[in-house]
Order: C-alpha cells, then structure tokens, then sequence
C-alpha cells in the first residue's frame, strides 16, 4: 500500500508537492491507516452537499468516514479548501485503445478520472470468442499496471466482424448464434454490457433483429444496451427509436452513447429525444444516455460518406471512390452532410496515416484545401486515399445552446469519448480533440461554477454513482466505508481545462490528489512511478 516513504513519484516538475503536503505520521505508535484525507469537503457521490468530513484508506478501501477522525495515516494529505470526491467514472472511453502503448493514461487520471470504460461505439479488443476471451483481455489489462481502472463492454462491431467479416449482409440464423454466445460468453467474464456503433463498418451492418439477439444476455444480468446510435443529424428521431426499440426487445436498459444533435436545423429536436426518452421509461423501459461538454464531435473522416459506400471496409471504399458509375453519388450524398454541418471549414483534420500529410493535422479542411488550392472534397478524397482511410477528424457541428440543456437533464451522464493521450511519449501524435484531456475540468469548471448550469454536487453525482450503477462497478463510484478508494481531491474554484482545438496537448489544473484503490496516482502534477488501476469486472 502506498506511503511516502515506499511510493516513488517522478520529480518531473519542481517543488510542487509541498503544497499539498505528505507528512508521514510522527506519531510513535503505529498508523491506523494507510492514508489519511483531512479537512476537506467531502462529496460522496449519491448527490448530497458537501461536509467537512475526513476519510481513511486502508487496503485499497475506504475504512472510515467521519469529522475530525482521531485515527493517523501513515501518509496524510490536507484538503483544506477542496473537495473531496468519489474518483470520475468516465462511461463512454477510448482510453483502452492506448494503454498498451503508454498504461499511464495520463490525459485520463489528470483530469481525476479513476475508472473508463471502453469496448464502446460497437468496438472492443476481446470479443467473447474463444481466442479473444474476455478473460484474457482482463488478465492483460491487470499485467499493464495502468493508471486507471478499466472497465468494458463487448463490441457488437467487434463480434459481427470476427464472425462475419465486414460485409453489408444479413447474419444467418447460425451466425446469431454463434454471436450471442461470444456475447453471453464476454458477459459472463465481466464485460459491463454490449456496444453498437452504427455508423461504423461492420457494426452498421445489423439489422434491428440481430441488434435485440445479442443483446438479450443483458438482459438477466440487467446490464446496458449502449449505442453510438445509426444518426445523429437529420434522422436522429429514427435513431432514438430504433436505439428504444432493441433495448425493449432485448429486455435491458439502454444507454445512449454521447448524446447530441448535429446541424443548427437539428438543434430543437432534442425536446422530442428526451420526450420519447421519458415516455419509455413511463412505459418500462430503462433509457438513459451520455454526454460531452464541447461543440465538436470525432470521428473517422470516412464518416461524412453514405456506409453503402463503406461496405467491405476502407480497401473496397477507396476502391469506390475510383468507380465513375458510383463516384458521384458518393460525392452527392458525402456533400449534403458537409453542408449540414455547415461547410468544409467546420471539419478540421485531427490524424492523419500518410507522413507526407502531417501538415494537414489541426488544420481546417477548407483552410487546407485553399492552401494546397484544389477543390475540398478533393482534398478530402486524396486525403483518405494517401493514408488508406485512416484520416480522423473533428466536426463542429453543435451548439452551446443544447450542450446546456443535455447537461441540465436528470438522466445525462458524463463521458469524455475520448483518447487517453500526454504531453510525453507515444500518444502525443496528431491532433486529437481535447474532450480527451479536458472534459471532467471543463464541466466542473465551465458549465458548473462560471455557467452554473448544474450544481456541484450534482456534477460529481453524474460523473461517479450514476455511472457505477449504469455499468454495474457495485463497489465504485462513492465515498462509503467499505467502497474501493478511488478518489480525486481538487480545488472547485481552480478547476479548469486547458486543452483546445488548436492545443490539445494541454492538461488540466486543479485537481491535486488522484487514489487508484488506495495508492496516490497523482499528487500536485508528480506522477506515480506505475499505476495501480486493475481489470473492472461488472457486477451481476
Ligand atoms: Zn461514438
């Protein structure tokens, strides 16, 4: 367990931990506990104010809560003046894509986050089948030492592909088998539910009925249907009820992956989402969704083309790209939703595969297209073709506006969606949207004390037990005796992002303390030499 004197932290930035100070106990007689939190105000998570209460860590758990605790730490840490908070459960992740190359996770556990979850939009790294076992996976993530905590759903893309390939057809009856049992296998390891991405090659090739068949194994284990739904522009509604409609046939709750409406004459319909949302719940059905704090959302490039143009995967799309007898419908249709968002300058380039197009990364398609002087799509097309696809990007295609009033509602829970990423090392490539560094900060810093669009404690609430209870980490996600000791300490007003589109390798300020079961991850900007995050397995 960790104390001052056995846990090394990196000295990579001066003297700042003194302020938060480590004081091994002086005291004689043995430490009661392994930590000691004092002084702060304490929040714990269920959505209850904030109290002066101080908070004991003993093997990994929280042992004790109460005012002035008499009982020592071997390590303290004073809290005057900040609060003291359940660490963030980030439910919609990408933060598992990169841990093997760099476990810290750093853009993740500086913003306070302890747990993610990934396997999310359709897409995860085991798939329940025989040698992709989630058991395996798991055994890995604990190998890794990584910063956080990691949860995950299985990926109905994933499981489609191993079983089908990328192919736009129809499962056979014997395929909707073979998949609901990797499904059925991949939950019975602990996986936290199942995933859709559908908008993505393979997962946007299921039907509604094969949608309901896998996810039915939810169903008795009462865990989550969750979508990164077939549209989030012009056919949102029909999404929604498409999204309510395998989550009623499949009897389990649904979450809805990073709720939002995309183009301005999408905005108002967020009224009719969460009117269809609380009608089925009236009528039984367990719905609820996710949200992020920015007006951009990410994605592949080859997203702004129709999927019929995507069927096969990236070869056979390029492939089409060069057909003239279909060239032009792609263009068409790949141009309407340009448009929707409002213009090629509204799409900025975030990754690119081809090292001769570096320059691209952060920059504006429509800025980029000027530059080079040729026409956007064009630009867009030669893009895609010299790095075989792979060319990310950041559309800016909603408003504050409807952020607001997503945050506002009851049922919005708060997720990042985004990568893990650092200053340092291997993940600093590209430009990724900084909803990965900043999103926890930005909501408790932005939209909680400048916009005060929720209070504090209700913030915390939404970042902490109501996603432990979506995904079913029975033992994370407050502050309780007997909980696992995930917590963030941080100063509520201090915090803030700093990471930006134009900036993105940015980490946040005033979060000072991070525990990962019980070790100290971060403490003022020093690093823990290894992580102490493990494997999450649901709870049934
Ligand atoms: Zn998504």
């Amino acid at each position: 367990m960790p104390s001052c004197d056995r846990r090394s932290f990196l000295a990579t930035s001066g003297t700042a931990l003194l302020s938060v100070a480590c004081v091994p106990s002086m005291l004689p007689r043995r430490a009661d506990h392994d930590l000691v939190i004092r002084n702060g105000t304490l929040f714990d998570g269920t959505g209850a104010d904030g109290r002066e209460l101080d908070l004991a860590i003993s093997g990994g758990r929280i042992a004790e809560i109460g005012p002035r605790l008499a009982a020592r730490g071997r390590e303290e840490i004073d809290a005057r003046g900040l609060a003291v908070a359940p660490g963030f459960i980030d439910i919609h992740s990408h933060g598992d894509g990169s841990l093997t190359q760099d476990p810290r996770a750093e853009s993740v556990i500086r913003q306070g986050v302890t747990t993610i979850v990934g396997g999310v939009d359709g897409s995860s790294r085991a798939t329940g089948s025989l040698d992709k076992p989630f058991s395996a996976y798991f055994a890995e993530v604990d190998r890794l030492h990584p910063g956080p905590n990691v949860a995950s759903m299985v990926g109905l893309g994933s499981v489609r592909g191993t079983v089908i390939g990328e192919a736009d057809r129809p499962a056979t009856p014997d395929e909707i088998r073979q998949m609901t049992a990797m499904v059925e296998r991949a939950l019975s390891d602990g996986a936290c539910g199942t995933s859709s991405g559908l908008e993505y090659v393979p997962s946007a090739f299921a039907s509604l009925d094969e949608l309901i068949a896998l996810s039915r194994p939810n169903a008795s284990r009462h865990l989550p249907y969750a979508t990164h739904m077939r549209n989030e522009d012009d056919r949102l509604l029909e999404a929604i009820d498409e999204s309510l409609a395998v989550a009623r046939g499949a009897g389990c709750p649904l979450q809805v992956s990073h709720l939002k409406a995309q183009g301005p004459r999408n905005f108002s319909k967020i009224d009719v989402v969460f009117k269809r949302i609380s009608d089925a719940r009236a009528a039984g059905v367990e719905a609820a969704w996710d949200w992020y704090p920015y007006v951009a959302y990410s994605t592949g490039l080859t997203n702004l083309f129709p999927v019929w143009s995507r069927d096969g995967g990236n070869a056979a799309f390029l492939v089409r790209l060069d057909d003239a007898s279909i060239a032009p419908r792609i263009k068409q249709e790949a141009l309407a939703k340009v448009e929707l968002i409002g213009g090629w300058d509204n799409v900025q380039i975030s990754s690119v595969r081809a090292v001769e197009d570096r320059d691209a990364e952060g920059k504006r398609l429509g800025a980029h297209a000027r530059a080079v002087g040729i026409d956007p799509y064009d630009d867009a097309v030669n893009l895609l073709r010299r790095s075989k696809g792979s060319v990310g990007m950041l559309g800016f295609a909603m408003n504050e506006e409807t952020l607001e009033r997503i945050l506002a509602h009851p049922l919005t829970t708060i997720c990042s969606d985004g990568s893990a990423f650092a200053v340092d090392g291997p993940t600093r490539r590209g430009s990724p949207h900084p909803r990965g560094a900043g999103t926890f900060p930005r909501v408790l810093g932005h939209y909680v004390r400048e916009r005060k669009v929720i209070s504090l404690a209700e913030a915390i609430k939404k970042m902490t037990s109501t996603s432990a209870a979506r995904v079913h980490l029975a033992d994370r996600g407050r502050l309780a005796p007997r909980f696992a000791a995930d917590v963030v300490v941080f100063d509520p007003a201090r915090i803030a992002d700093t990471s930006t589109f134009e900036s993105p390798f940015q980490y946040p300020v005033g979060v000072s303390v991070v525990i990962v079961n019980g070790a100290v991850t971060l403490r003022d900007g020093q690093r823990s030499a290894t992580g102490s995050g493990i494997a999450l397995r649901a709870t049934s």
